[in-house]
């Protein structure tokens, strides 16, 4: 016997179950495809043998690929197993290149972004603006690499871009007439605002807390979310209901269509994937 050179990282994983001639043979023989799900398949094994998978294509990594999942709540446990996306991810890009195929060569603005599908974003689209919003920054300025925005006063001058994405943002947002109206302004005539919100078609709008002259108030017990830039989480304000579409409608003049696609051929299932549509009228 003589030492062989094991290689680093996942490869060294098959050395386990596989004596290392025959590993290096199928190496030799099988197309990089065929190894590239060997491996996944070996890799998701606990879930592939329960028949928790699907194959399909993923909007987001724009490949055939593999879709499983660990736990019942889908929409945080549907995986794409080459980008880790989850479903609401790729509903908004799925509603994306349906509504605006061209999105790539848009004027994008997106608040508070987060996951695979806003990396996305922001290496696909040349005109694309994050902020994120810490309390205290001067609105507009640039704090930790990232342009500070308070959704409720944007620094954007009117008619700025084609399209404003949020991705569950806003049930977090004190005086959301604000935020809604202020997404309207700086929407060009045609442009829409394409956001996903936890929402129920089940009960009316359940307002959890607000803003006073005297501070804020909490009108339900604080309930809170993973927030990106804050370990403490977001704090939940709006349980949106079924007047969530009267509400835009009332503060913005935004009419809303609500896309709800389940294709498991996309990795679209699970809980809450509306994806809201709020467009602006041409002229308007
Ligand atoms: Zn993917």
């Amino acid at each position: 016997m003589h030492e062989v050179e094991r290689p680093e990282g996942s490869q060294q994983r098959y050395s386990k179950v596989l004596p290392m001639g025959l590993r290096d043979m199928l190496r030799q023989v099988l197309p990089g495809d065929v190894r590239y799900w060997l491996r996944t398949i070996y890799n998701h094994r606990n879930l592939v043998g329960r028949g928790r998978f699907n194959l399909g294509y993923c909007v987001i990594c724009e490949r055939q690929t593999m879709f499983v999942w660990e736990g019942v709540y889908l929409r945080d446990h549907y995986r794409c197993v080459r980008c880790w996306s989850i479903p609401r991810w790729r509903a908004v890009i799925q509603v994306l290149n349906l509504c605006y195929p061209g999105w790539r060569d848009l004027s994008i603005f997106e608040s508070s972004p987060g996951g695979m599908g806003s990396e996305q974003l922001k290496r696909e689209c040349v005109r694309y603006v994050p902020s994120h919003f810490w309390p205290g920054i001067e609105p507009g300025t640039v704090f930790r690499g990232v342009r500070c925005e308070d959704l409720t006063r944007l620094t954007f001058p009117d008619d700025s871009f084609d399209v404003v994405v949020t991705q569950d943002v806003f049930e977090h947002v004190l005086r959301p007439e604000r935020a809604f109206s202020e997404v309207a302004r700086v929407l060009r005539s045609g442009g829409s605002h394409v956001f996903t919100v936890p929402f129920s078609r089940d009960h009316r709008t359940f307002v959890r807390a607000e803003m006073t002259p005297a501070g804020l108030q909490y009108l339900a017990r604080p309930e809170y979310h993973g927030n990106p830039i804050n370990d403490e989480g977001a704090l939940v304000v709006t349980e949106w209901g079924d007047d969530l579409v009267d509400f835009i409608r009332r503060h913005s003049h935004l009419d809303t269509e609500i896309y709800n696609i389940h294709d498991r051929r996309l990795g679209l299932d699970g809980e809450y994937l509306d994806v809201f549509v709020s467009r602006k009228r041409n002229g308007s």
